[in-house]
């Protein structure tokens, strides 16, 4: 089994469209809604955590591809910016999945992007904005 963490972008007309149903009933895949954000006559979003085998995950991606929904990994979305860190340590409490990790003989702070769920709770505890989510 595969896992994919992917932001989809749907077009204003597949807004009321069950694209997502159809993904996992027609590509036997697990999905599990991180976010979302569908404003009816208006672009909508889903950060999604899709798991699969291999070719049933292919398959599906290329399903959403055809229906004009565009996909990107999550990973391009959350940044961290190492410059503005200073290793406080204040977000590693807050970190559901350990995305943000800390060597605690070295106290020093990494951000791990394959791991986040893009959960947000770093930002509002980071005192120098170094953790940024794109959307
Ligand atoms: S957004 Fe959530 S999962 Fe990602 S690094 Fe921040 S606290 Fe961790
Ligand atoms: S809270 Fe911000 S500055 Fe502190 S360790 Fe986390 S990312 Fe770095």
């Amino acid at each position: 089994m595969q896992k994919k963490r992917v932001v989809l972008n749907y077009p204003s007309h597949l807004t009321d469209q069950p694209v997502i149903s159809r993904l996992i009933k027609n590509y036997d895949l697990e999905i599990n809604i991180l976010r979302g954000w569908i404003t009816p006559r208006e672009q909508g979003r889903l950060v999604l955590e899709i798991t699969g085998k291999r070719p049933a995950l292919e398959a599906g991606m290329n399903y959403l591809k055809e229906m004009g929904v565009e996909t990107q990994p999550l990973a391009q979305d959350v940044r961290w910016h190492e410059d503005r860190c200073t290793h406080c340590s204040a977000c590693i409490s807050i970190c559901p999945t350990k995305a943000l990790d800390i060597d605690r003989k070295r106290m020093e702070v990494s951000f791990h992007k394959d791991r986040c769920i893009a959960c947000e709770g770093c930002i509002p505890v980071c005192p120098y904005q170094a953790m940024e989510i794109l959307f």
